[in-house]
């Protein structure tokens, strides 16, 4: 960290590299922070001579902005996903397995919170500034203390219901949650429509963030388009499924359009996932300011698909990137994701991916007054990042290349170390 500094005291950092993103990389740069915000950015020259009195810490190496975690599910911590998925096993198998896991308390709570706090110590290592938190249980809804400085959890508390029953339960529920917890949707196959329709009401209503798992899986579709496949066979297996799913529901040639149909769609829901989209799909997503959450480990590890990022960008939405939990991702890691997108799609240009770990998240989230760039006015807690492998850059395009290609760099250290800003609105 570049020192505590006196309120009132401009302080310069420089680097051989700074990634702003308001500009293209700025060679020899430096950026001047007073009282927590950014005041100048620019060439090192021209920042030294604007605030010539000032106390400057250089540093090798690249700074860019905090990285943003749009989507985790901090209560699965302890449940790794240290072997591979048999590739025979299906996405329902995976949550079977979790769902028995969980119902014979397989792990202590002792053993859940360790492991919650335990990960988001380990995301602040990483740079994440802010972490989109799904859970199910209040109780363990882990917030780090306002002083320990580390990344701000945003907590989502999750709903469903597949039944008549489990879902007048739920709306007793939500009547009683107080308003500051945010409620969302777990997934159009787990969460019947009208219940769909009155979280987003909610959320819409008191500000909060609208985060749903959406198009996870190719099979999601035979159960949107005709109520049938391997979610319904799911329901049915556990005893969860009544025939009146969909009794509600508009008939719908996919989830997106089935979204759309429900009135779910605004710049306000995120839609996480994403694999299973068409072009027709984001054009709707586009068209309606939705945000989308990528989570390429994930996908990967459940065998799900591979989102289809570059068309995204096409459509000019660029996605956040999210890691999902360890209970489907065996290396819950932002620089792993990156790498992952570089590898999933060579097309990709790596300022776009650097977008989808910082920028796109900040947006998602309504955080984009203090974070994802480097400009003025934005919050100091960014990050100084180090390697052999950047001190070895002699072009832009290689340093890029570098920073979504070879995963954590050996060096991750915050400029200023993360304020606390209320939960978006
Ligand atoms: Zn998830």
């Amino acid at each position: 960290m570049a020192g505590v500094m006196k309120k009132g005291e401009v302080l310069i950092v420089t680097a051989p590299w700074v990634l702003s993103f308001d500009k293209p990389l700025i060679k020899n740069g430096a950026v001047a922070l007073l009282d927590g915000r950014i005041v100048g950015v620019g060439s090192e020259h021209k920042v030294a001579e604007r605030f010539s009195t000032s106390v400057t810490h250089r540093y090798p190496g690249v700074l860019l902005p905090a990285l943003v975690n749009a989507h985790m599910h901090l209560e699965l911590s302890c449940f790794n996903a240290d072997t591979a998925l048999d590739a025979n096993s299906s996405f329902t198998d995976w949550v079977e397995d979790l769902l028995q896991k969980r119902a014979h308390n397989a792990v202590s709570e002792k053993d859940i919170r360790i492991a919650a706090e335990r990960q988001i110590e380990k995301q602040f290592e990483s740079g994440v500034v802010f972490i989109g938190d799904i859970g199910n249980i209040p109780e363990f809804f882990f917030s780090p203390p306002a002083e320990s400085h580390l990344p701000q959890v945003y907590h989502m508390l999750e709903f469903l219901g597949s039944t008549h029953d489990a879902v007048q339960n739920s709306f007793k529920r939500l009547e009683n949650l107080p308003v500051t917890v945010a409620a969302v949707a777990h997934a159009p196959y787990s969460t019947r429509p009208e219940l769909l329709v009155k979280i987003k009401e909610r959320c819409d209503r008191l500000g909060h963030i609208f985060s749903v798992h959406t198009s996870e899986t190719w099979d999601e579709l035979s159960f949107i388009t005709s109520q049938t496949g391997l979610f319904r066979d799911f329901l049915e297996k556990r005893g969860t499924w009544d025939g009146e799913f969909f009794r509600n529901a508009p008939e719908s040639s996919s989830t997106i359009d089935y979204f759309s149909r429900l009135g779910l769609l605004n710049a306000k829901t995120l839609l996480v996932h994403c694999v299973s989209v068409s072009d027709q799909d984001l054009a709707v997503v586009q068209e309606s300011g939705a945000k989308i959450c990528v989570c390429p480990g994930s996908n990967a590890f459940l065998h799900s698909g591979v989102a289809p990022v570059k068309t995204m960008l096409d459509y000019d939405i660029i996605p956040a990137l999210g890691t999902d939990s360890p209970a489907s991702n065996p290396q819950p890691d932002m620089w792993a994701e990156m790498q992952r997108v570089a590898a999933d799609h060579p097309g990709i240009d790596a300022v776009m991916i650097l977008k989808m770990a910082t920028q796109a998240g900040a947006k998602a989230f309504g955080l984009d007054a203090h974070y994802g760039n480097i400009s003025l006015g934005k919050a100091a807690s960014f990050l100084h990042v180090d390697s052999k492998k950047i001190n070895n850059c002699k072009t832009d395009k290689e340093l890029l290349n570098v920073l979504v290609k070879s995963g954590k760099p050996e060096i991750i250290q915050w400029i200023q170390q993360p304020l606390m800003h209320s939960q978006s609105k």
